[in-house]
């Protein structure tokens, strides 16, 4: 969500007038765009913030922001607390951004603008012209799930849908501009639409939403992030099954393996409703891969507890896991739970998950030498002008060897001939 934010962000910005500077010596504006979902990430912005202090201090007129999530929960604080920032520019205030920056001139005050939007989606489904092959389109906004660790509804506020006219319309000027790939992102998109519709269980707006996507006839693949599994409904499962432009690999946060502690957490589903969606998902479409979230060292979780995790997370044999020690957020249930457990014990029980992925990702990987997939180059190499960066449908990377008429956007079949734990090492056939 935040890359797609930043994106649109540049957009608004170009249009009012304002150019990318190559590097932080040229720039007069910088924009932080940051996220709250863990401390960290937090302690790393004010980090930065601190040593942007010269560059503000260095040339007369300089305007620095922050934007986003952390800006909406600290508000008006963080002006106080750092001195040298002009703009304060909560989740609401993307479409303001170009006002708010040509308000700070020198003597006219600084701004904390946290106001909640008027509409979702008013500001940000501006795109950057120079688009790639593959594009994010958010559906919804904010979140009303409420698992008792997460800032998210805090400071994105209750999940909102986009009316899917827009969503169509926007999918179709990307393809017109060469993208072919529609990525659609929301922190539950399973539930989009369903704040507008009853019958919650029967039907499923979302998987109505990829289908009327899918008829673009210029989209040629459709990803999605992130389905919560308390909303993927029979009705999403098919469609995935059926629509042959949705990819062959589903991101599915399962957080914990332990009943107790989703309960715990307030997930709304247990390991083994989780585990049927796999099955299904699994018997409906031969071949797809999964992706998903795991917090270790929720309060009370036990040995037991992490194991239960363990052993789900082997049983689906994900392709990738994004792994997180829990962190407290303020005012979450969770962060005044009893039994909030040691930051030794959660670095080793993420140690071991991520040991156990890596193994697994490196056998699965080398396990695809010999074989042939179809890929959608989407750029250069970075590091090799002989070279192209591909992706399965099933988001492996393939790095493969340069052939004339094969460029960024071309569909190729890559044979495998090397991998590691990054990537898979192919020649275009
Ligand atoms: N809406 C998405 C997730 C958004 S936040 C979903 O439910 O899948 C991305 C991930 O950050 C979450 O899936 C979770 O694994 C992690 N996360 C959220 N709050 C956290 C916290 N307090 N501590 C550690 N990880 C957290
Ligand atoms: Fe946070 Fe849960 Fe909403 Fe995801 S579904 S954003 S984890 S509250």
């Amino acid at each position: 969500m935040n890359i797609r934010d930043s994106e649109a962000i540049s957009a608004l910005l170009a249009a009012a007038g304002h150019s990318e500077a190559g590097s932080l010596d040229d720039a007069d504006i910088v924009l932080l765009n940051t996220c709250s979902v863990r401390d960290s990430a937090e302690r790393k912005v004010e980090g930065y913030l601190w040593k942007l202090r010269s560059w503000k201090e260095e040339r007369k007129g300089r305007i620095l922001c922050i934007v986003g999530c952390m800006a909406q929960s600290a508000g008006g604080s963080l002006l106080e607390k750092f001195p040298h920032l002009d703009i304060v520019a909560g989740t609401s205030a993307i479409s303001r951004l170009p006002e708010l920056i040509s308000n700070v001139s020198p003597g006219s005050g600084r701004f904390s603008d946290t106001d909640e939007g008027p509409l979702p989606y008013d500001d940000i489904s501006t795109h950057v012209s120079s688009g790639g092959v593959s594009a994010f389109i958010p559906v919804t906004r904010g979140c009303s799930m409420n698992c008792s660790y997460c800032i998210v509804p805090q400071v994105r506020g209750g999940e909102k849908s986009r009316p899917a006219e827009e969503i169509i319309e926007e999918a179709r000027s990307l393809v017109d501009r060469g993208v072919v790939e529609i990525f659609l992102l929301g922190q539950n998109v399973a539930a989009y639409g369903l704040d507008r519709t009853a019958g919650k269980n029967e039907s499923s707006p979302f998987a109505a939403l990829l289908a009327k996507i899918a008829e673009i006839k210029a989209v040629k693949r459709i990803r999605f992030t992130s389905p919560h599994p308390a909303s993927f409904n029979d009705a999403l499962i098919n469609a995935v099954c059926e629509i042959r432009k949705v990819c062959d690999s589903i991101h599915l946060p399962l957080q914990s393996g332990s009943d107790r502690i989703l309960t715990a957490m307030g997930r709304r589903y247990s390991s083994s409703e989780y585990m049927e969606i796999v099955a299904k998902l699994k018997a409906g479409r031969p071949g797809i891969s999964f992706s998903t979230d795991v917090i270790v060292g929720f309060p009370g979780e036990t040995d037991d507890d992490f194991n239960d995790t363990r052993r789900i997370l082997n049983d689906v044999g994900f392709d990738q896991e994004f792994i997180f020690k829990y962190s407290k957020r303020k005012n979450t249930p969770a962060a005044e739970m009893d039994g909030q457990i040691p930051l030794k014990t959660k670095e080793e029980r993420n140690k071991i998950l991520l040991d156990d992925l890596k193994t697994r990702i490196l056998a699965r990987n080398r396990s695809m030498i010999g074989s042939e997939m179809e890929i959608l180059i989407d750029a250069d190499s970075p590091r090799s002008n002989n070279r192209l960066i591909g992706k399965s449908s099933s988001n492996k990377t393939v790095v493969v060897e340069k052939k004339a008429g094969i460029a960024v956007g071309s569909f190729a079949t890559a044979v495998i001939e090397d991998a590691t734990l990054a990537a898979l090492y192919g020649r275009l056939k």
